[in-house]
């Protein structure tokens, strides 16, 4: 399943320039029965299974064996806590990270108490197993790393991740403006002509326009509590006049 971002897109990119290494822990291989079993029944009854502590512990002891630095171990679980760009920066910027992905019922649950640092999770619906959420957390780290992306600004104009300038790293999550490619005309649709007029202030005030109009419309609760500035501001009413007036 990882070759999906060990071997493809971004991630995949990150590892070539060296600004990203994978290492694959396969709990079967730190098994000691002859069916190499990572699972058993529930104690208490009930129905699936959970996930055996013991090959479970060996893989993370030698994974965390093998690294230099103390880093922490991530189990991907619907009940921790939730994924955003916010939190990927954070553990972007980590030198090194454990991402433990669960099966079946999940995880016997010492080996949480025992070595899990960390639960987190992609979002409020359950999935089969914890290796595309871990795929999610590598692919979405991954192009935070520096040099990945070819153009560090595009990162940082993306949805969730606009940065103030004025108190550095925090971040203050806004929805994207919309984009544009050619052709000039598609299908009777014109590209904006401001996008075309060469005046950089006047396209980097529509795009924040854009930004802040789709934000109040789509995540009204991204605006919730945030201080706009007063251009801000006389840019959210345009946007909202030019909706009403369309
Ligand atoms: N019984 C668990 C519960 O209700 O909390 C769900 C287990 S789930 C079927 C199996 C595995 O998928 C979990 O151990 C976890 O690693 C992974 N998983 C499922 N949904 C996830 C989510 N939303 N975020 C992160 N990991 C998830």
């Amino acid at each position: 399943m990882f070759e999906a971002v060990s071997e493809n897109g971004i991630a995949a990119q990150a590892v070539n320039k060296g600004a990203l290494s994978l290492t694959l822990w396969n709990p079967r291989d730190f098994t000691e029965d002859r069916h190499r079993s990572v699972d058993d029944r529930p104690y208490g009854g009930g129905a699936g299974m959970v996930m055996k502590p013991e090959p479970l512990a060996r893989a993370l002891d030698a994974a965390r064996a093998r690294g230099e630095n103390d880093q922490p171990v991530i189990y991907l679980s619907p009940q921790g806590e939730r994924l955003d760009q916010r939190l990927l920066a954070e553990l972007a910027a980590l030198p090194a990270l454990i991402l433990l992905a669960g099966r079946y019922e999940g995880i016997d649950q010492r080996i949480v108490e025992s070595r899990v640092q960390r639960e987190i999770s992609i979002g409020d619906y359950v999935l089969a197993g914890g290796e595309l959420a871990a795929m999610v957390l590598i692919e979405g780290m991954a192009r935070l790393l520096p040099g990945v992306l070819g153009n560090a600004q595009s990162a940082r104009q993306d949805s969730f991740s606009d940065y103030d300038s004025d108190s550095g790293s925090q971040p203050k999550p806004l929805l994207d403006c919309p984009h544009y490619t050619r052709p000039e005309i598609f299908e009777g649709r014109a590209v904006p002509s401001v996008l075309m007029s060469g005046d950089h202030a006047a396209i980097r005030r529509w795009r924040t326009m854009q930004a802040l109009g789709r934000t109040d419309q789509r995540r009204p609760d991204l605006l919730a509590g945030r201080e706009l500035s007063r251009e801000q501001t006389d840019l959210l009413k345009a946007y909202q006049w030019e909706q009403d007036h369309e």
